[in-house]
């Protein structure tokens, strides 16, 4: 059995030989959530042009820097300015305009004075104290100047980076085309939520976990639906999947059981099977092949619920990230565990639980309930795994874990 390290750097490797990061434009209403495939220039300015930060008055910063509460300077308000509005008039000697905030300066001025230091008398303001010069002036270019990067490659495109390119009047991206995953369930006993349960049945739950799964990395997910236990059907299934995707997400079927059939198939197809096992719990018999005549990477995944998913998180999200043109390793962290984690030593072992900041200190809980891998039930709302290591069978409550954060 391969050790959780060796598995992982497998799989990095057949990821990066076969990641081709092809490229797709979008619209920016369409951005969200995606790689950006190039850097981004922008044409423009920001801010586009000098602009008041302020409501107050466009002044001529030498008229009023010697003015005080008791000797104000008088000012004539020859203009006024709201935002939007494009100035007419160039700001004389002796003369100010009336502005408002995210309005564009007149020329002559290169100072606002806010509303609150001054006093107004028809047509004339009366400024009460000194403004430093160029206060309240946000200045063209002073957050960004045309032609130099706005954006770097490999960044996900979120609501801010959305704002940032709208801005910049972006409207055409070049992001990372998304991995199509096929997504199968085998097993004679599955049926989806809507069907009427016979005895004997159990609910295809792994269908939906790993489509939002695959949505949540980037994927799109294709779902196949369940293959039941029959080889000629897995096979063709199989097949049909590997020729439309670049990733294959297939559960059950794995194990040793008389009716796990997935191996030989991926064998009868011409595979090469670089992954048959892992020392892991749960997850164990993890399987992981490659084709000659297509680029799909294909994982054949436990059935067990919380196997499966702790295979995705732990295995196929760095190579489903990599695949979408994100560089993405698992995150871990040290925290102290609550409860008593405890493994049977030969295989490292993954709890699910909790974890959370304590007084600017990690801590692990446990999920609450039974600790299986065919319940799946307290799986829902954990946000980590702790990890006991071979050769270890207990860490105690009180004592450090290495945790990996699910995001
Ligand atoms: P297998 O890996 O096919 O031996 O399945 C192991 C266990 O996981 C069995 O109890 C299955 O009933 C269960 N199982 C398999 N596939 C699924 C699935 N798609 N959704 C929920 N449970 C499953
Ligand atoms: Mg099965």
């Amino acid at each position: 059995m391969l050790s959780v390290q060796a598995a992982e750097a497998i799989i990095l490797n057949l990821v990066n030989s076969r990641a081709s990061n092809q490229v797709e434009i979008v619209a920016l209403e369409e951005a969200n959530g995606r790689i950006l495939a190039q850097p981004v220039t922008g044409k423009l300015d920001i801010p586009h042009w000098d602009n008041s930060a302020m409501d107050g008055y466009a002044v001529r910063y030498q008229d009023v820097q010697n003015c005080s509460a008791e000797k104000p300077v008088t000012l004539e308000i020859v203009s006024e300015i709201t935002a939007g509005a494009r100035p007419q008039a160039e700001i004389q000697p002796g003369q100010a305009a009336r502005i408002f905030t995210g309005a564009m300066l007149p020329l002559g001025t290169d100072t606002i004075v806010m509303q609150e230091n001054t006093q107004r008398q028809g047509d004339r303001v009366l400024i009460l104290q000194p403004p430093e010069l160029q206060e309240f002036v946000r200045h063209q270019g002073a957050f960004y100047q045309a032609g130099t990067p706005l954006l770097a490659a490999g960044i996900k495109i979120g609501a801010a980076e959305i704002a940032v390119l709208a801005t910049a009047q972006c409207t055409q991206l070049s992001v990372y085309r998304r991995p199509q995953v096929a997504i199968l369930s085998t097993g004679d006993e599955l049926v989806t939520p809507e069907q009427t349960l016979q005895p004997g049945q159990i609910v295809d739950s792994n269908q939906y976990a790993l489509a939002s799964f695959v949505a949540n990395n980037g994927g799109i997910p294709i779902k196949l639906g369940i293959i039941a236990d029959r080889p000629a059907e897995l096979k063709q299934a199989i097949a049909q999947a590997l020729t439309s995707a670049d990733l294959v997400l297939s559960t059950g079927g794995v194990s040793v059981g008389d009716y796990d059939y997935v191996e030989r198939i991926l064998t009868e197809l011409g595979g090469t099977l670089h992954i048959r096992s892992v020392a892991v719990k749960p997850g164990k018999p993890l399987t992981i092949a490659t084709f000659q005549d297509n680029n799909c990477l294909y994982f054949g995944i436990p059935g067990n619920p919380v196997s499966a998913l702790v295979s995705c998180w732990r295995f196929v999200q760095p190579a489903l990230k990599k695949l979408a043109g994100v560089n993405y390793q698992p995150r871990f962290v040290n925290a102290t565990t609550r409860h008593d984690l405890r493994a049977g030593g030969s295989r490292e072992t993954y709890l699910w639980g909790k974890l959370h900041l304590a007084d600017g200190e990690y801590e692990f809980a446990l999920a609450v309930g039974s600790y299986s891998s065919g319940n799946l039930i307290n799986l829902a709302q954990t946000n980590a795994l702790a990890i006991v290591p071979v050769g270890q069978k207990l860490i105690a409550a009180g004592d450090q874990v290495k945790v990996m954060l699910l995001d």
